[in-house]
């Protein structure tokens, strides 16, 4: 939108420590917001408790201003966020735009699309345990700064996806969606793991009448193995690194020209300054479309 006000964020789940990985991820979307002189907000994904590690949001949070990274708003907590979320939920059950799901995930094919068993009413004898929003069957095309235009067809990858999940919680794609939308965030800048998870949400996005941000998927970090760094799994933390040495690194990683400072402040100044997302490189693989494959516990 013309004269709009950019508003970036770094949305990190408080599953681990920080790594490079998500340092890159942080200071892409960082550098983004700077350069158009816009808002860098952090979110903080705590709503898979199942999946947090204790302590980690801190600890992402004390890494962040350790590089000198801060919110320009206070620190927003997705679990704080729950009514908002149950309200799209509700709205779209409404609309029947979305349907209760009495499948346990061995009534399921594995690795298939939803086969639309609950679709039109559960069958005999299942009880609701997830919601999923249906489906339509175009193809979702979606505009990616680095990747271009991609495109999903999701009938073929994912089918009817869950927006809630069989263990209550509000599914990341619909949350994200809601929460991108309530803190007016107009560019998404974040790794290409993501980028497979983006027709959904711009698919949730038009159901709901939410504006579709512009997307940035920046290149995803991998270990000596190939695969991705995961906070997770603790892959290489920054704790104890020295942050301009990694500052560099991230810079040097995202394509951008060796900066001459050396200090953290200098480093930021002539960082900003010279950031030029056109040469970032485009991530190698982009990965396969694997709808299901993100979908957790149905
Ligand atoms: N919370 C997600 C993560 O830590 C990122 C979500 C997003 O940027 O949309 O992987």
């Amino acid at each position: 939108m013309p004269g709009q006000a950019y508003v970036g964020r770094f949305a990190p789940s408080p599953t681990g420590d920080l790594h490079f990985g998500s340092l890159v991820a942080a200071v892409g979307s960082f550098l983004q917001a700077r350069s158009h002189d816009g808002q860098w907000l952090v979110r903080i994904e705590d709503i898979d408790p199942p999946r947090e590690v204790p302590d980690s949001a801190e600890g992402i949070l004390a890494e962040l201003a350790r590089f000198g990274m801060h919110s320009d708003l206070p620190v927003l907590y997705q679990s704080t966020r729950g009514a908002d979320h149950q309200r799209a939920l509700e709205l779209l059950l409404e609309r029947e735009l979305a349907f209760p799901c009495g499948c346990s995930r061995t009534d399921l094919p594995r690795g298939r699309p939803y086969p639309g068993t609950c679709r039109a009413g559960l069958p005999a004898g299942r009880v609701p345990r997830s919601v999923r929003v249906r489906i339509a069957n175009d193809p979702v095309t979606i505009q990616d700064q680095l990747a271009g235009s991609f495109r999903e067809d999701l009938a073929a990858t994912c089918g009817d996806f869950v927006i809630r999940r069989a263990d209550g919680l509000i599914a990341y794609q619909l949350a994200v969606v809601v929460d991108d939308a309530w803190q007016g965030v107009t560019e998404v800048v974040r790794g290409a793991d993501l980028l497979d998870s983006t027709p959904r949400q711009v698919y949730l996005q038009g159901l709901l009448g939410l504006p579709t941000p512009a997307y940035l998927h920046l290149p995803v970090v991998t270990g000596a193995d190939g695969a991705k760094l995961s906070k997770r799994l603790r892959s290489d933390p920054l704790a104890g690194r020295s942050a301009p040495a990694c500052l560099r690194q991230a810079l040097h990683f995202l394509g951008q020209p060796a900066p001459p400072a050396s200090n953290l402040e200098e480093l930021w100044e002539w960082a900003i300054e010279h950031w030029n997302p056109h040469t970032i490189p485009r991530p190698a693989a982009m990965p396969a479309n694997s709808g299901t494959s993100a979908e957790a516990l149905y």
